[in-house]
């Protein structure tokens, strides 16, 4: 059974869909890219990258649209198809050592409670809004970062037992 303190619930802006988190994320970026300003509208953006097994789409359905990526090789994005709110995401492709539809980036805005998910790092800070000032302590990287660095040891762990699931599926 998931353990209930990180299992936390989220949906759009209608009501249309909701989903459940069902364990801690791997980790949570606050990503400063300009793509990520111009798809959100906003500044920057809050995403949650967890195992795509562990979010259970609870009601409704998701639309999905592909858009472009930092990479080029373009991420998916699932929109409520009602309101058309963006609740989670990911890669069409391994990039940067995330792997492809295996990873959902959960766009943490959506979360019932997203104080439950603070960023772990800050990343693309090349092109943060310069009015927007982070905090000292944040772990902060200009562009992207080696996952080793900066991922905890469990989601390491986490990440292993999935390309092993991959490679070897039975
Ligand atoms: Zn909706
Ligand atoms: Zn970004």
């Amino acid at each position: 059974m998931p353990d209930d303190t990180n299992v936390h619930e989220g949906g759009c802006a209608c009501g249309h869909v909701r989903y459940r988190v069902e364990s801690k994320p791997l980790i949570v970026h606050c990503c400063h890219c300009s793509m990520c300003q111009r798809q959100s509208g906003s500044a920057f953006a809050v995403n949650a990258l967890i195992e795509a097994d562990r979010v259970r789409l609870l009601q409704g359905d998701v639309t999905e649209v592909t858009v472009p990526s930092p990479s080029g090789n373009g991420q998916v994005i699932a929109r409520c198809p009602k309101c058309q709110v963006a609740v989670w995401s990911n890669y069409l492709v391994f990039y940067k050592g995330i792997l492809g539809d295996a990873i959902r980036f959960i766009r943490v805005g959506t979360l019932d409670d997203p104080s439950k998910m603070p960023p772990d790092v800050h990343i693309f800070t090349s092109s943060k809004q310069p009015w927007l000032v982070l905090p000292l302590d944040a772990q902060v990287v200009e562009e992207y970062y080696v996952t080793q660095d900066v991922w905890p040891k469990e989601s390491l762990d986490r990440m292993a037992a999935m390309l092993a699931a991959i490679q070897n599926p039975d």
